[in-house]
Formats: structure tokens, C-alpha cells, sequence
């Protein structure tokens, strides 16, 4: 029964993580699947996340306020992290990536992993005053 109860748990939370854009945190799936999960911890939050981690079912993607953000989009895509808000955004641009990695390979690295992220503020905060 307790093994069952894992196993729901974390198929909810691998489906909360595949049906945001937003690249949560443990923290934001916790208040998310709270109110249908009374009994959930965070700490189940974070050990379901670390077993994803393990098994390449998520990237991380960086880190916020200390917190990871965590993307079952595993294929390598470009990020941009708001310093504002915290959110973080897929970028769909692969002009800069690519050009990095041909020089890459040109001085004869041979990168098996390629990480991408932008710095910088979000065009909703651009707009409205920043509260952080
Ligand atoms: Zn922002
Ligand atoms: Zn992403």
C-alpha cells in the first residue's frame, strides 16, 4: 500500500513537471499538488526529483534563488533566466549554440554536453516595475 502510494505520487509529480513550460522547482510542484495530495511532503518532492535526476527523465536547468528548475524536455534547448522574477523561458534560437559548437569541434573538443543559458530581464518585468 505505501509502495502504491510512492508510485502515484510520483507519477503526478513527473506529470506536473511535463505539463508546465515554467520549469518548476520542487516548491512550486509541492503548491501545486498540494490541495489534491494532502499527505504530500516536500521532501517527497525532492526525492522524486532527485530519481528523475538519476534516470534522465529532467534536466536541470539552473538554479533560482537556490532553488533547481527542473525541464522534461531533455533535448538540448537554450534557456533564459529572468534575474527578476525567477522565471525561466525556452528559447528557440539555435544560431549562437551552433556556431559554438562548430568552433568546438574545429580545435578538436569533443562536447558531450552543450548548456546554453541567458542572464538578463524577462519582457514582462522589462514592462512593469520589478517587485523582487
Ligand atoms: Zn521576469
Ligand atoms: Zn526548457
Amino acid at each position: 500500500m505505501a509502495k502504491r502510494n510512492f508510485s502515484s505520487k510520483r507519477n503526478a509529480i513527473y506529470k506536473a513537471v511535463c505539463d508546465t513550460k515554467t520549469h518548476p522547482g520542487a516548491r512550486w510542484i509541492y503548491d501545486k499538488l498540494k490541495p489534491e495530495m494532502p499527505d504530500l511532503s516536500l521532501a517527497t518532492v525532492y526525492r522524486n526529483i532527485a530519481v528523475f535526476k538519476e534516470e534522465n527523465m529532467v534536466n536541470v536547468v539552473c538554479s533560482v534563488n537556490g532553488e533547481e528548475r527542473i525541464d522534461s524536455n531533455t533535448t538540448a534547448h537554450p534557456h533564459f533566466v529572468c534575474s527578476c522574477c525567477g522565471g525561466v523561458y525556452d528559447i528557440n534560437t539555435n544560431d549562437n549554440a551552433h556556431n559554438c559548437q562548430t568552433e568546438i569541434l574545429d580545435k578538436g573538443f569533443r562536447a558531450d554536453k552543450k548548456f546554453v543559458l541567458y542572464h538578463g530581464i524577462c519582457p514582462k518585468c522589462s514592462s512593469t516595475d520589478c517587485t523582487n
